[in-house]
């Protein structure tokens, strides 16, 4: 196949769509035009800029098992200098190393760095700390009590004993292996507001593609070891290093990286155009002919060589092939001829799940813990917290400031981020945003995390279709994901673009795949889907 002179129409400027422009770019010659709905990069990886305070929606830790997107980040941000050549990175519970260097960026002097961060989350119940995820340890047994430890005993001694038989959704996966007590004290109600559906509608290949790893027998296993062994190092420095936690992160948050990719795409003579939202996608059998999109608002905002801002209000884009990161609902909505009715019915039978941010600058936190950094105001060093407390909706919090603290205008105060997991539409997305702040300071305050009298000022987010269900009619979705394959000049790639609960470097090597694809003149799809960064992860200690 000779590239030269084709173009490529990408829908959406996520981490997906602006990797798949870059490759292009940089491996053939198949020019890239990028079509994106809102104003900004990054899609749900972007930075929102609120007076100087920025929010990363979600909190994106930037690592991957994958050397390539490793070494692609750090192509765009540099990491910053650190006196030890090399830094063990831990992610998952699995760790590797990266070089590093004393010469690398000062994020004191400029903008364009990788920091590299500590991780820290804990689980926030009976308004107290828990290790997350939550660990058999003498901390956790006095924190939860006698009588409740007991009863957490006796309830996994039940199921061990007799299991639930055959195990078909997620709380019969839950309580196999922790026992019906602890599965209500830690994970059902977190769980089900993440869904928003009861654990038992929830398909058990959930649990097992998600918690991997965590069982009671372990847990009891290393509580054991740590009783009756002690480390003789001094300082411990044996058990220190793979236990402390670190991720990369923009100096500026994740947006950052993806608006970095999208002036690059622009300078190498790819297109970026903004506002303009593909609500139509024109088809002959099963090839791609054109998409139209619409001025999603005012005058198309253009970023890109050789193009000018237009006052149409609709474009129609042809090219000769397609990349989609747009949610697989709506892609199938949008053909035309319309698809065959069982395929519009799976399509439309995918549920998604939406998300709020309530943004609280405060000047203090009520909460605090030895090692706190006394400088920057009162602050714990968690970067999120998971919320348990049954009688408050939100599910998590963030604090910016321990992402990155450049994230923050003013270090005397303490930015906040609290997420609310939603149904477009529902009672809590309908809210107005004052009402929504309101619920969010006095939420924090009723469980002592901050006083809500004190809050200096906030902003309400909301972000539509955060995370692709595995239920509704997920189960049918192969079925559909042929047909959609059998478009010899269409890849679906990224999180809604697969419909698949992809973090970045999915999403990027799903992109990555696509255009190695193209570049040998091949339009396999399998290897796009059977993207797995476990595969090139090579250096991994537990
Ligand atoms: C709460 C949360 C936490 C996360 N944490 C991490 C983490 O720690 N690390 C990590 O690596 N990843 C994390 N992720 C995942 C990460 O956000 C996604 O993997 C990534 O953003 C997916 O990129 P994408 O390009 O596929 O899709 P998106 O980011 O969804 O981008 C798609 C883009 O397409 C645009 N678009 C949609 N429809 C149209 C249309 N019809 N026309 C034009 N444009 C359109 C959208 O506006 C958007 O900009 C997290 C996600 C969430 C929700």
């Amino acid at each position: 196949m000779t590239t030269k002179n084709r173009t490529a129409v990408i829908i959406g400027a996520g981490p997906a769509g602006l990797t798949a422009a870059y490759e292009l770019l940089d491996r053939t010659d198949i020019h890239p035009v990028v079509l994106e709905k809102s104003t900004y990069m990054g899609g749900i990886a972007r930075t929102v800029n609120y007076k100087g305070n920025r929010i990363d929606i979600g909190g994106h830790r930037f690592f991957s098992k994958s050397d390539r997107v490793m070494e692609w980040w750090q192509r765009f941000l540099p990491l910053q200098a650190l006196s030890d050549s090399k830094q063990a990175i831990t992610y998952q519970r699995s760790t590797r190393e990266i070089g590093a260097s004393a010469v690398g960026p000062d994020p004191e002097r400029v903008d364009r760095v990788l920091l590299l961060r500590p991780r820290k989350s804990r689980i926030y119940y009976l308004r107290r700390f828990f290790d997350y995820p939550i660990s058999l340890s003498l901390d956790t047994l006095r924190k939860l009590g006698f009588l409740r430890t007991l009863k957490i005993g006796f309830s996994y001694l039940r199921s061990a004993a007799f299991p639930i038989r055959p195990e078909t959704n997620l709380e019969e996966f839950f309580v196999n292996r922790f026992g019906r007590q602890l599965y209500a004290t830690f994970f059902r109600d977190y769980t089900e507001k993440v869904w928003g559906v009861p654990c038992e509608r929830i398909s058990a290949e959930w649990g097992a593609q998600r918690v991997k790893g965590l069982s009671i027998s372990k847990a009891i296993w290393h509580f054991a070891k740590k009783l009756f062994q002690r480390d003789r190092s001094i300082g411990q420095k044996g058990t220190e290093t793979s236990l402390i936690e670190q991720f990369l992160y923009p100096k500026l948050g994740p947006g950052q990286m993806w608006e970095t990719v999208a002036t690059e795409v622009a300078a190498r003579g790819g297109e970026v155009l903004t506002e303009l939202q593909v609500v139509r996608i024109e088809r002959e059998g099963q090839r791609i002919i054109s998409v139209e999109a619409v001025e999603a608002g005012g005058a198309a905002a253009v970023h890109a060589a050789g193009e000018g801002a237009t006052d149409r209000a609709r474009r129609r884009f042809q090219g000769d092939v397609f990349f989609s990161t747009m949610p697989v609902r709506e892609l199938v909505a949008a053909l035309d001829p319309p698809a065959p009715p069982a395929l519009r019915e799976i399509a439309a039978g995918l549920i998604y799940r939406d998300f709020i941010t309530v943004g609280l600058l405060v000047p203090r936190l009520r909460i605090s813990e030895p090692g706190g950094d006394a400088r920057r105001a009162q602050l714990i060093q968690d970067n999120w917290i998971y919320i348990q407390e049954p009688d408050v909706q939100v599910g998590r919090l963030q604090i910016f400031n321990n992402w990155s603290p450049y994230l923050v205008a003013d270090p005397e105060t303490v930015w906040l981020g609290l997420e609310y997991f939603c149904n477009e539409g529902d009672e809590l997305w309908s809210r107005d945003d004052a009402s929504m702040l309101e619920l969010g300071k006095a939420e924090l305050d009723r469980i002592g995390i901050i006083d809500r009298g004190a809050v200096l000022d906030g902003v309400v987010l909301r972000v539509e279709k955060t995370y692709p269900a595995y239920f509704g009619s997920y189960d049918r979705f192969p079925e559909l994901r042929a047909w959609l394959d059998g478009f010899e000049n269409l890849f679906l790639i990224g999180r809604n673009g697969m419909h698949r609960y992809n973090n970045q470097d999915h999403s990027m090597l799903a992109a990555m795949t696509a255009v190695d694809n193209l570049a040998a003149g091949s339009f396999e799809k399998a290897n796009v889907w059977a993207t797995n960064t476990e595969e090139e992860y090579h250096e991994e200690k537990r």
